[in-house]
């Protein structure tokens, strides 16, 4: 449903994007992510038809992003990193204003504007002056804006920033309501961890550059990884796991445990083939082997692990 096509933009002397190709299904939301001076800004504006790149394609929904902005900027809600709102202006006129901008029918403009303020938790700030916000309030009426048209796709450009943990978590939870309403959301963040709560796609940059684009970051692998603990660890265990079904690439990893003597305890990680029937079979055998497991876990690889693998 988003198609990005050999896209290149050039600040003078500089080539942010340098031929990028790549594909989002409908109604995923995707973490953009990258080191500073990545491109994901300028990868954002162009999608969001604000910039026009050197050359290339995007084709937004079956809109040809270049040849129509104005049609684009009707499906799509745009948070930019840095944004303006009108600080004499109370919060529920910046609202509104928005939704004239973005040619909202007028007798509809005022439920939008409260259902909007409500998503954002700042419906008992419609009266007060922008001017007097606090930063994370602000932000939240920067996102208000952005989907005060009811826009099939939603870019957000640092959505997080500024915001404490509760109206972070409270973020978390918007994005995927406004996903299961059917919105596909774009979102770039410095802030890892988080995006793991709500992401299932992921694309890196790297100056100008995809890196890494994985579709369904949480989709199941055909192995997983699990860790296993013993209280006491034979030399030969990690054959003795080997030679069993479905097992395979053992080692011997070190985590750091603070509850444990020396600050530090070894346990076994390996990559599991097999149904979760085949699980319980390996681990009943393993105790009935007399082995002391003391853990028995599955890893999930989450959205930093699978940045900083790719970014090194
Ligand atoms: P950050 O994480 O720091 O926000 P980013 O991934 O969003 O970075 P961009 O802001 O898109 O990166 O910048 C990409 C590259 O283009 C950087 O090298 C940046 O210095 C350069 N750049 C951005 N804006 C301009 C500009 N107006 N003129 C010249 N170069 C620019």
């Amino acid at each position: 449903m988003i198609s990005v096509e050999n896209l290149v933009f050039e600040y003078p002397g500089k080539r942010a994007l340098d031929k990028l190709s790549f594909q989002i299904p409908q109604g995923s939301i995707t973490a953009l992510v990258g080191p500073n001076g990545a491109g994901k800004t300028t990868l954002l504006k162009c999608m969001a038809a604000l910039i026009k790149p050197f050359s290339g394609k995007i084709s937004i929904i079956g809109i040809d992003v270049l040849k129509n902005p104005r049609e684009c900027h009707r499906i799509i809600g745009f948070l930019p990193d840095f944004f303006g709102l009108y600080d004499s202006l109370r919060v529920w006129q910046v609202l509104s204003y928005f939704a004239m901008a973005r040619q909202v029918q007028k007798e509809i403009i005022p439920g939008r504007v409260v259902d909007a303020a409500k998503k954002l938790g700042i419906e008992d700030r419609l009266n007060d002056r922008t001017g007097s916000l606090s930063r994370g309030m602000r932000q939240r009426l920067a996102i208000g804006q952005s989907l005060i048209h009811d826009p099939d796709v939603l870019l957000l450009d640092e959505p997080a920033s500024g915001l404490d943990p509760e109206s972070r978590y409270a973020l978390s939870k918007l994005l995927l309501e406004l996903n299961s309403e059917g919105k596909t959301l774009i979102v770039s963040s410095h802030i890892l961890a988080e995006l793991d709560e709500y992401a299932n796609d992921l694309l890196i940059l790297k100056d100008g550059c995809i890196v890494e684009h994985s579709i369904s970051v949480k989709s199941h692998k055909k192995f997983r990884t699990i860790i296993i603990g013993l209280l006491y660890m034979p030399e030969d265990f990690l054959q003795v796991l080997l030679a069993m079904e479905n097992v395979k690439s053992a080692e011997i990893i070190t985590l750091e445990d603070s509850t444990s003597k020396d600050g530090a305890s070894k346990n076994v990680r390996f990559d599991f083939y097999g149904d979760n029937e085949k699980l319980n079979e390996l681990l009943e055998k393993l105790v009935a082997d007399n082995y002391k497991i003391c853990e028995f876990y599955i890893k999930h690889e989450n959205v930093q692990e699978q940045y900083l693998k790719t970014i090194k």
